[in-house]
């Protein structure tokens, strides 16, 4: 039987062949007699997964090998706290703060550092985004703070910006969390990138980390010893024990990942190409529609999280009750925002895509 297409923002929809390897490998992982949850994190069994998840990820996301790839727990919100013990040395730190995600950043930093913000859109309702050349940067910044998808408000920074072109020596620092691996980064301008699997990677409880080998070694006196990026890496991301079955699962998306194939492509340049298409479908639509809004400009608009109104709200419950009962799960909004929200990542397929904007076709015809 085929399964509904669930929109959730996260923890999120995965492949369904990742899910069912999983289960087919669940009582006995390749013959050793252990489910994957089973296995000491030392021993030989889970050292392949993780040898080959770090190996895989590298690949399919070009991360030079200055970097490293640090496999940590307590997600993008803890990140928030353990960026500023690494990086701040205690002194200042640049945010832009474009909606939730990296409001709620800047304010965690403050606590362990001089959070300063250097550009925010809250005049537009986070629905545009601050030109780099606006941003005030502060000269000895130790860092600039950027949520390159802001998840709730469906907005994405299409280009990273080039620091170093608007007169900074400081790192970036990118929360990625809900649009990793559905594009390419271009690493040269990255100082570290962060983010939760549970949007793009696979489930809850492994949170990705990489960073560029010279910001290592200057964490804070305070910092604990399993949150400094240098004991981690040192101890290959199990100075502490990792998150083993989230690191297994994810291992299986990047083998997924890995087999996409799209116009000649593959990997998440295969994605990329699939995601853009998902996205304008969405968007097309919506725009198109005189009962459907999304009030996010144009050129900043998320291919990943599509939030959307009806013009008539009076009508939001009677959609969300009639999208599920044709299949389509999880499209309410962030109570913060309202509305409706389609998160389209990855693991969504092109028609899923085409079943809402169907269903969202019929929903308006029928009211018309
Ligand atoms: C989901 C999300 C987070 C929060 O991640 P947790 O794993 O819940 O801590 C942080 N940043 C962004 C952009 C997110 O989408």
């Amino acid at each position: 039987m085929a399964r509904p297409y669930n929109f959730s923002a996260g923890p999120a929809a995965m492949p369904a062949e990742v899910l069912q390897q999983a289960a087919d490998e669940m009582l006995d992982w390749h013959g050793s007699g252990m489910s994957v949850m089973e296995m000491s994190h030392r021993g030989k069994e889970f050292g392949e997964i993780m040898e080959a998840a770090q190996a895989d990820l590298r690949e399919l996301l070009a991360i030079p090998d200055n970097f490293h790839i640090l496999f940590m727990q307590g997600g993008g919100l803890a990140e928030n706290a353990i960026v500023p013990l690494n990086l701040s040395r205690g002194g200042q730190v640049d945010f832009v703060v474009t909606g939730s995600w990296s409001q709620k950043s800047i304010k965690e930093a403050a606590r362990y550092a001089k959070a300063a913000l250097a550009a925010s859109n809250a005049e537009s309702s986070h629905t545009t985004l601050p030109a780099p050349g606006s941003w005030r940067l502060s000269a000895d910044a130790q860092y600039v703070h950027i949520c390159s998808n802001e998840t709730i408000h469906g907005i994405e920074f299409h280009e990273l910006p080039d620091l170093k072109a608007l007169g900074s020596n400081a790192p970036l620092v990118i929360d990625f969390s809900s649009h990793v691996a559905s594009r390419t980064v271009d690493w040269s301008r990255v100082g570290l990138a962060f983010g939760g699997a549970q949007k793009n990677l696979g489930p809850a409880g492994l949170t990705l980390v990489v960073v560029r080998e010279d910001l290592l070694g200057h964490a804070l006196p305070a910092c604990p010893s399993a949150f400094d990026y240098t004991t981690v890496a040192a101890n290959g991301s199990m100075y502490n024990t990792p998150p083993t079955y989230s690191i297994y699962m994810a291992g299986l998306t990047f083998q997924w990942l890995k087999r996409q194939t799209e116009g000649g492509l593959s990997g998440v340049a295969a994605m990329e190409q699939r995601n853009i298409a998902k996205a304008s479908l969405l968007y097309d639509f919506i725009d198109g529609s005189s009962l459907y809004l999304n009030k996010v400009a144009r050129d900043c608009r998320s291919r990943m999280n599509v939030p959307f109104f009806l013009r008539d709200e009076a009508l939001n419950d009677a959609f969300l009750a009639g999208a599920k009962a044709a299949g389509l799960l999880q499209l309410k909004g962030h109570k913060s925002v309202g509305g409706m929200r389609a998160s389209i990542y990855n693991a969504m397929p092109l028609a899923g895509v085409q079943a809402l904007v169907q269903f969202m076709r019929e929903f308006e015809k029928a009211r018309a």
